[in-house]
């Protein structure tokens, strides 16, 4: 069985406990304005161009076989890319290169158990996030049940928007799950990630009672931050018994250049960071919750 990835982190210290190896699941049914990580949208391999790099040696547009490489700065018509990956084979300094590769399970094991020792001495273990996992509910289910076989800590970052087979399925062997709560209402929810929150709402009731949960929450300026929605979140995280907390997260732009390497636009170019005093200001708001469940700014 094989499943896409378009990355691998290892020795990451912020998406679970402990010392953790990330693996990167290309494809995600939803579409945040914010995303930091545009290149894992789309399911199939991709090519992304770095303009800054390219020498103008010609070789891609000489090779690639549906004449999508063009024009004096050799970019890319995305219309007619259909990812062969020539371009990037033959581009002599990776200005091209493809976003995305074929793995099995046993080739990710042994990458996962290389750091076996750092997991142990520090209680981390592998994080399956992406993207979103869920699309590849039975690979992501093989992976972990190997994990668990090894003694290797596991857990799944989702956005949970996922039919229900497949979300439990995902979830199956994770020992947690950090699970994206993006906006309570409906409707606002559509409007800032394509679709609805239903599904994921339904689906966090679908978690395993003794199955612990982190509830994550992109803070995103002026679309989701809202006191009265922040309320509403820690509100329905608080009726989850497995539920160890709630993570706000404030934005940030780092996946901003990423648009232009997958010749896409970022619709939040310019929006601000938050500011020391906004960050202040949400932690005197948290410190003035009495909600029976941690809220963290992390
Ligand atoms: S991936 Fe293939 S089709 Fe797409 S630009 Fe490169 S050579 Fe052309
Ligand atoms: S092969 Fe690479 S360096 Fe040469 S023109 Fe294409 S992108 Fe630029």
């Amino acid at each position: 069985m094989t499943g896409t990835i378009f990355d691998i982190q290892k020795y990451s210290l912020h998406d679970g406990p402990g010392i953790r190896t990330l693996v990167f699941m290309k494809g995600c049914p939803m579409r945040c304005r914010w995303c930091s990580n545009p290149e894992s949208q789309k399911t199939g391999v991709q090519v992304g161009y770095t303009q800054k790099n390219c020498i103008r040696c010609g070789k891609c547009a000489a090779v690639c076989p549906d004449r999508a490489i063009q024009g004096p700065d050799y970019g890319i018509i995305r219309e007619r890319c259909t990812g062969c990956s020539k371009c990037a084979a033959v581009c002599p300094v990776q200005a091209k290169k493809m976003i995305g590769s074929q793995v099995t399970v046993e080739e990710l094991m042994e990458i996962i158990a290389e750091d076996r020792l750092f997991y142990r001495n520090s209680g981390g273990g592998a994080t399956i996030g992406g993207g979103e996992p869920a699309l590849q509910s039975a690979f992501v289910n093989q992976l972990l049940k190997r994990c668990r076989q090894e003694s290797i800590s596991t857990c799944i970052e989702t956005c949970a928007f996922a039919e229900a087979e497949q979300f439990e399925e995902t979830i199956e062997y994770a020992d947690l799950v950090l699970f994206d709560l993006k906006h309570m209402n409906s409707a606002k929810h559509k409007s800032l990630t394509g679709a609805g929150n239903e599904k994921i709402l339904r689906n966090a009731y679908r978690l395993k009672k003794d199955q612990p949960v982190i509830f994550r929450v992109p803070l995103i300026p002026g679309l989701n931050d809202s006191f009265k929605n922040l309320e509403e979140t820690v509100l329905f995280a608080a009726q989850f018994e497995n539920a160890q907390r709630v993570e706000l997260l404030p934005y940030h732009s780092l996946g901003e250049s990423k648009y232009q390497w997958i010749g896409e636009d970022y619709e939040l170019s310019g929006l601000q960071t938050y500011s020391e005093e906004q960050k202040q200001e949400l932690s005197r708001w948290i410190a003035d919750q009495n909600y029976p469940i941690e809220i963290k700014l992390v």
